[in-house]
């Protein structure tokens, strides 16, 4: 890319090298070309928002098995909108009051082994967390987390939803969860923001019980970064919709598609929800559909193979280097993308693998490492937003810090 056709250098700001994965603080992801498309035409016209949303329920709701869906701005924003719609349910003051919840049951219960930073789109919607459980296994002081009775003996007259973090290895499962939670009509809201692919994950969490699942649209998708998808219950997605369209309209004149929800059945016209802070653009929302139809095309296997032997490239490569050893983990190359665990012989490398990791990310361009572990001396590449070059690239670089740290 040359100079003249590079946004960022015009505006003074270094590109990055991402070898950290789909993270959201160096931009998430690179959109198809579908959606680039879909996005450039969509700035050229006009649509009704609420005729974009409801062609994307459909879509969403045939993509996972869901009832229904809807388009948001991004996974977090989508659990803020699944919150709110449990709390508020079709209850047009309860919307008009959130997050504010007097007298309304707020409570979200959840199992402290699933909370993550993530969590505060939760009470952005004016939830109350019940947190339940311990974090004995990841501890490694008990052989369970949670167990399904203690969520159950955690729900009450309060209780607005459960939440759960689907990760590969959290537990209970989400079945258990929801038979739980459904005794006791709940709903359950799944974050399954990273859980793709494989596209069949798309499917697995609303098979499983789930009643709202959230996707970012800005990781595997590939759709804009700023978007996400919420699937689920028909009546939720409902009280979504009626939370998040932009409802400054005339009573008389107001006519909302059907898919969304029927005028005849409300009081008059919701005040503009909690969800109007988090709009969608008809660009990115016609966007995430032509990302999300690419996606569905796509051959996972092929792709996950490929991130897989670009991972195994790179491990070989820094396993090389003076210092360096490095494993593939989660090389199993059918459901999850495997990543590189590189461990620094600090002594060796004559560098401190917190100045290394530090000093890649000060380079032009920036060479993004994954540094969840520091100061422990350990750092990932993640294959996944990396081409070919880009990964030959970041070898080198790492090559190049070594030799001036040590
Ligand atoms: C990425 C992520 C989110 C946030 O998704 P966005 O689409 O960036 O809003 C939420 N939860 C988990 C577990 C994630 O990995």
């Amino acid at each position: 890319m040359t100079d003249a056709t590079d946004p960022y250098a015009d505006v003074g700001v270094p590109t990055v090298i991402n070898g950290a994965g789909t993270k959201t603080r160096v931009g998430g992801t690179l959109m198809r070309e579908e959606a680039v498309a879909a996005m450039a035409a969509a700035a050229e016209s006009f649509a009704r928002i609420s005729d974009l949303q409801a062609a994307a329920c459909d879509r969403i709701a045939a993509a996972t098995g869901a009832e229904a869906g809807y388009v948001t701005s991004g996974a977090n924003a989508a659990l803020t909108m699944a919150a709110a719609a449990c709390i508020a349910g079709d209850d047009l003051g309860v919307m008009d009051r959130l997050p504010e919840t007097p007298g309304v049951a707020d409570e979200i219960v959840v199992p402290r082994s699933h909370r993550t930073g993530y969590d505060h789109a939760l009470r952005a919607a004016g939830a109350t967390m019940v947190d339940v459980g311990a974090n004995d296994r990841q501890r490694g002081t008990g052989a369970v987390n949670v167990q399904p009775w203690q969520i159950d003996d955690a729900i009450g007259e309060d209780t607005a939803a459960v939440a759960y973090l689907a990760k590969p290895d959290t537990a209970p499962p989400l079945e258990r969860v929801c038979e739980v939670a459904h005794a006791r009509e709940v709903p359950v809201i799944v974050d399954a923001a990273a859980q793709l692919p494989p596209t069949r994950n798309l499917e697995r969490f609303v098979a499983e019980g789930a009643d709202l699942v959230a996707f970012s649209g800005g990781k595997a998708i590939r759709g804009p970064q700023s978007t996400g998808l919420l699937a689920g219950r028909s009546d939720l997605v409902r009280s979504v919709a009626l939370q998040h369209l932009d409802m400054h309209a005339a009573a008389a004149a107001w006519d909302p598609p059907e898919t969304l929800f029927d005028v005849d059945d409300l009081p008059g016209v919701p005040t503009q929800g909690l969800g109007r802070s988090f709009k969608i653009g008809k660009e990115e929302l016609v966007a995430v559909l032509a990302a999300l139809e690419a996606f569905l095309a796509e051959d996972d296997e092929a792709t996950l193979a490929a991130w897989h032997d670009r991972a195994e490239f790179v491990a070989d490569e820094l396993g090389d280097l003076p210092g360096l050893s490095a494993t593939l983990v989660d090389a199993d190359k059918t459901a999850v993308v495997t990543s590189v665990l590189a461990t620094v012989d600090e002594d060796t490398a004559g560098i401190e693998t917190t100045d290394l990791v530090r000093d890649l990310r000060r380079e032009n361009p920036r060479v993004f490492v994954g540094g969840d572990e520091l100061p422990a001396p350990r750092f990932t590449v993640n294959p996944r937003c990396l081409s070919d070059d880009e990964a030959a690239t970041l070898v080198r670089r790492v090559a190049a810090a070594l030799e001036r740290g040590g």
